[in-house]
């Protein structure tokens, strides 16, 4: 028997340890190991470099700011160039499922170069009701905003697939919109992905800052306290508990708000924990201009510490980008911190800052690197063993690293939407050189040498 690929001479980390041998890929799938090499049409040579699980991005906003028709020809690069191998996108509609879900999907259908997988936001009672028509579609996880509300309710939907032309929408994510969501997710066995931010606090706290004429990331962070955060987190947690759903929080980066969820945890919610690689990298006091405006806020050098010992403990499941796929002459609309656009790209360097200032610098192992980027994920969105683990008859989606590679960030090296990266000039140590997507090699190099259309919809159980 011919198979079609092996990977010679790479150093393999499975849960119980780093294996050394040859893996043997067919018709997309891990056949399995070998010392010896089989007969094959394709040798990859590993040459003594690291093959990981294929990383799974749980948190990425494209198709917003471009259709996703383009959206997902460039993210879907940027990502291959970083190693991500499944991109799961914050879907967001302005309008009812049944009526704009399938155009969006089968837009996306043709322009990926990596896997992608689909949560869905939810804004009305009308979406609440129309859950149970996503999951018929593939989509078995939910988003709700508990940030957007009242006077600071705008946000900008996805755009209709080949249009060009912003959504800006008005939207009231209220207690009781919050409530239904995370009862009907119980009823279909979905977890609800939440934005934890209470925005009645968070209305109040811009305006005062406004008031006092406060500028830059530190009044950002000071008008969207912590405490805010804190108080979104027990208010669904409380819905989580009365219903029985599992709560997964977005972008968690305060130490306040990690106090919460394990005050939570203890009171019996089940909850997973989701942080992004700024929280770990990036605070107030050390960032200048307002690229770095992000919802949540970055906070103190403190908070990234709470952070990386939160990871380094397991007490946090995955990581995810936030990536947000816009461009400066949207961010930098307005004069001041409060008029820039919040979020920014990091589908392409969250793999190597995990590499270079994680597991580099012991903060956590290569085994806590797959259990963050790829393992756990895959077990809370349904994905498991298909994605998220290397074992046999499960996905060839293998990302090999090297990690004495040095390189310096620079948003060209990805090919993304994007016209900058916040990371643009620092010199990461630790990269991810090959992107292998069910068997087939993607990027190699910082060149996407893969077929656009490769990248399919996971499908996904309820778990
Ligand atoms: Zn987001």
């Amino acid at each position: 028997m011919t198979y079609d690929a092996v990977i010679t001479d790479s150093h393999i980390v499975l849960p119980q340890g780093i294996l050394d041998k040859n893996i043997i890929i067919d018709e997309g799938k891990i056949v399995g190991f070998t010392n010896d090499i089989p007969s094959c049409d394709h040798k990859i040579n590993g040459n003594g470099l690291i093959s990981v699980p294929g990383p799974i991005d749980t948190h990425v906003h494209y198709g917003v700011y471009s259709p996703i028709d383009e959206a997902a020809k460039t993210e879907s690069h940027a990502a291959a160039i970083g190693g991500i191998t499944t991109m799961m996108r914050m879907l967001r509609l302005g309008t009812s499922f049944q009526k704009s879900l399938q155009e969006q999907l089968d837009a996306a259908a043709k322009n990926h170069y990596v896997d992608y997988a689909i949560h869905a936001s939810v804004f009305t009672q009308q979406q609440i009701d129309e859950m149970k028509f996503c999951v018929s579609k593939g989509i078995t996880s939910f988003k709700i905003y508990m940030n957007l509300g009242g006077e600071v309710g705008h946000v900008y939907m996805d755009m209709p697939p080949y249009s060009s032309e912003l959504v800006a929408a008005q939207v009231d994510v209220n207690n009781k919109i919050v409530e239904q969501t995370v009862k009907n997710a119980a009823l279909l066995g979905c977890p609800v992905l939440v934005h934890a931010e209470d925005y009645e606090s968070c209305a109040c706290g811009i305006k005062t800052a406004k008031e006092k004429k406060k500028d830059g990331l530190s009044a950002w962070s000071e008008s969207r306290s912590p405490e805010f955060e804190a108080k979104a987190i027990k208010t669904v947690c409380k819905y989580g508990r009365d219903y029985g759903c599992v709560i997964y929080f977005v972008h968690i980066g305060s130490a306040r708000a990690l106090q919460q969820i394990f005050e939570e945890r203890n009171l019996g919610t089940k909850i997973f924990v989701e942080t992004c690689p700024h929280y770990l990298t990036l605070s107030y006091e050390q960032q200048n201009g307002y690229l770095a405006k992000v919802m949540p806020p970055i906070r103190t050098k403190k908070d990234n510490e709470a952070v990386w010992t939160a990871l380094s403990d397991n007490q946090i499941d995955t990581i995810g980008t936030d990536h947000v796929a816009n461009q400066l002459k949207l961010k930098l609309g307005g004069d001041d911190v409060w008029g820039a656009l919040a979020g920014f790209p990091g589908i392409g360097t969250v793999i190597p800052i995990l590499l270079s200032e994680g597991v580099n610098k012991n903060k956590i192992s290569l085994q806590q690197l797959v259990q963050f980027t790829s393992q756990n994920a895959a077990k809370i969105f349904g994905m498991y063993p298909q994605k998220g683990t290397l074992e046999k008859n499960s996905d060839a989606d293998i990302v090999m690293i090297d990690l004495k590679k040095e390189n310096k960030v620079s948003n060209e090296l990805f090919g993304g939407f994007s016209d900058y990266i916040v990371y643009e000039g620092r010199v990461l140590k630790g990269w991810p050189v090959k992107t292998i997507v069910r068997g087939q090699l993607v990027a190699e190099d910082f060149q996407v040498v893969g077929k656009l259309g490769h990248g399919k919809l996971v499908p996904r159980t309820i778990v």
